[in-house]
């Protein structure tokens, strides 16, 4: 491509990056100031109320943390600052921080098999992928079913698998859902919609500790997400 070919993608692309990322920030800024609006005008409104805009006007609060978070990590991606170290770890280690990152209720629900077996690389960026494959496969399953973990060594190869019983992906959105901002669900105000950015951070992460990450899905029946890294040398 010519060069100012390229420059105009470039900006192109540098266009659309701003209007998603402005359209990701204004929901959640829109009903944080709505709801603050609505507690100054009405002082004196019930305790259960306030206690119920107050914990809103939090959760979209943490919701915009989280998406500058992510935003911060890409940016990293970006440059290719990732791989700062490179450390033997195993799964459970792994799990054991995304589990804490993700929170209590997240705990009971998932199930591990074989996660002792170790891998090599960033501690803190493989949590950061399994946290994004964990959290959506509790958020898009059905809250009494498990997510089971499952690790194996396989050849030259270490398989982590994440796997739901949730609502599946439709074969038509399978090629997307890896790309910024997609989602299935377009709808903003869903309990379960995030910012689009956690798949694509997650095969980032894999892709730049030389693996792949791969998804089955059956529609109704759940998925299965799958990272899979080359084996440390002399393992
Ligand atoms: P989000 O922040 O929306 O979870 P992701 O990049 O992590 O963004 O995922 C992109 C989309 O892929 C999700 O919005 C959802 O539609 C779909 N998806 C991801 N994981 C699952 C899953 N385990 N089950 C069903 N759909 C999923």
């Amino acid at each position: 491509m010519d060069r100012p070919a390229r420059y105009a993608e470039i900006e192109q692309l540098k266009n659309e990056l701003l209007g998603s990322l402005s359209h990701e920030m204004r929901t959640p800024l829109a009903t944080i100031k709505a709801y603050a609006s609505t507690l100054r005008s009405n002082p004196d409104a019930l305790a259960g109320e306030r206690d119920e805009y107050l914990a809103t006007i939090e959760r979209q609060a943490d919701r915009l943390a989280r998406f500058v978070d992510d935003l911060l990590l890409l940016g990293r991606v970006d440059a290719q600052h990732l791989l700062a170290r490179r450390v033997n770890v195993t799964v459970d280690y792994l799990l054991d921080a995304a589990q804490e990152r993700l929170g209590g209720a997240a705990t009971a629900r998932i199930e591990r098999h074989a996660t002792h077996v170790q891998l090599d690389g960033d501690p803190e960026l493989l949590a950061d992928a399994l946290m994004h494959l964990v959290d959506n496969a509790l958020k898009f399953s059905a809250p009494q079913t498990h997510v089971r973990i499952e690790a194996r060594a396989e050849g030259k190869r270490v398989a982590v698998a994440v796997h739901d019983r949730g609502i599946g992906i439709l074969p038509e959105h399978l090629p997307y859902i890896f790309e910024r901002f997609y989602r299935v669900e377009r709808n903003l105000a869903a309990p379960a919609s995030g910012s689009g950015l956690g798949l694509a951070i997650a095969r980032e992460i894999v892709q730049a500790h030389g693996g792949t990450l791969q998804v089955e899905s059956v529609p109704q029946q759940g998925s299965t997400f799958t990272m899979a890294f080359p084996m440390r040398e002399g393992a």
